[in-house]
């Protein structure tokens, strides 16, 4: 029979600011939840006043792991040293491996108004770090929306009810932008080598097995433990936003420093020789 996996732990983030000061909320990847195999990282920045995001994420570089970033509202632009360029619009994906080594920059083209997104970083295994650097742009109409009995998944990554993300990743992920009208009811499949998340944009959550329910508040990110899937439901009588994330433990060592995630300290510091030296990007 399978498990419904329940919430094992909850975490708000913290705010912090990253790029040339753009203010954000470092939900994992920092001091309360550093990683959760093979997710690394999940930023939230969410600002309506220009001087909290216009200097943007100028040049840096990354080696490693794969970003995607989720466009909410907003736009911003990308350029990397491998001759990537691309506009990200409100509801658009964009991916990129990272893999030995890539220079990329992160601008807004807006000079007011909201922007708001999300970016995880998901990690690559041993044997992928120091593949070719790679960039996927998911324009909007190109991610998949599957609506029914008061639900509203769009699928930035992976398959939901045999609907995929043009999106190609190295391991298995799944990664959904939900939507729950009061009453809708949700199960998602979450193999148990995967490890999994909810973070609530909007709403309250009530996931876990009906007998032993657990609720997750708009703004925290829930852990899920073991179990083969997970069953999501608005907490009350309010519709509900979230993420929802799932992807193949890797159970590989994690040596991180700044933007580069590798398995061992001598390649931790290679990347930063790398990259002193203009080897890397
Ligand atoms: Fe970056």
């Amino acid at each position: 029979m399978e498990q419904v996996r329940k919430i094992i732990q909850i975490v708000q983030g913290m705010p912090t600011s990253d790029g040339a000061g753009v203010k954000l909320k470092r939900i994992l990847g920092g001091s309360e939840l550093n990683q959760l195999d093979p997710f690394l990282l999940l930023d939230e920045f969410k600002n309506d006043n220009p001087d909290d995001y216009a200097a943007g994420f100028p040049d840096h570089p990354h080696r490693g792991f794969e970003t995607l970033t989720y466009l909410v509202a907003g736009s911003f632009t990308h350029r990397d040293s491998k001759g990537h360029e691309g506009h990200l619009t409100a509801g658009s994906v964009q991916w990129m491996t990272a893999g030995r080594g890539i220079i990329h920059s992160e601008m807004p083209e807006q000079t007011d108004g909201l922007a708001w997104g999300y970016q995880l970083w998901l990690n690559l295994p041993a044997k992928l770090k120091m593949t070719e650097p790679g960039y996927q742009d998911l324009s909007p109409d190109q991610l998949p929306v599957v609506e029914k009995n008061g639900s509203r998944v769009k699928v930035l990554a992976g398959e939901y009810a045999g609907v995929r993300s043009p999106g190609r990743s190295f391991i298995p992920f799944t990664y959904l932008d939900l939507r729950l009208e009061p009453g809708a009811t949700l199960s998602l499949p979450s193999p148990g080598n995967q490890n999994a998340f909810i973070y609530v944009i909007e709403g309250k959550v009530k996931t876990g097995p009906e007998s032993e329910p657990s609720y997750v508040k708009s703004g925290h990110l829930g852990v899920l433990g073991e179990g083969d899937k997970v069953d999501l439901r608005p907490g009350d009588d309010k519709p509900t936003h979230l993420l929802f994330a799932s992807a193949q433990k890797l159970n590989e060592p994690i040596v991180r420093g700044g933007p580069f995630v590798m398995n061992t300290l001598g390649e931790l510091k290679q990347a930063f020789y790398d990259y002193q030296t203009g080897r890397l990007g």
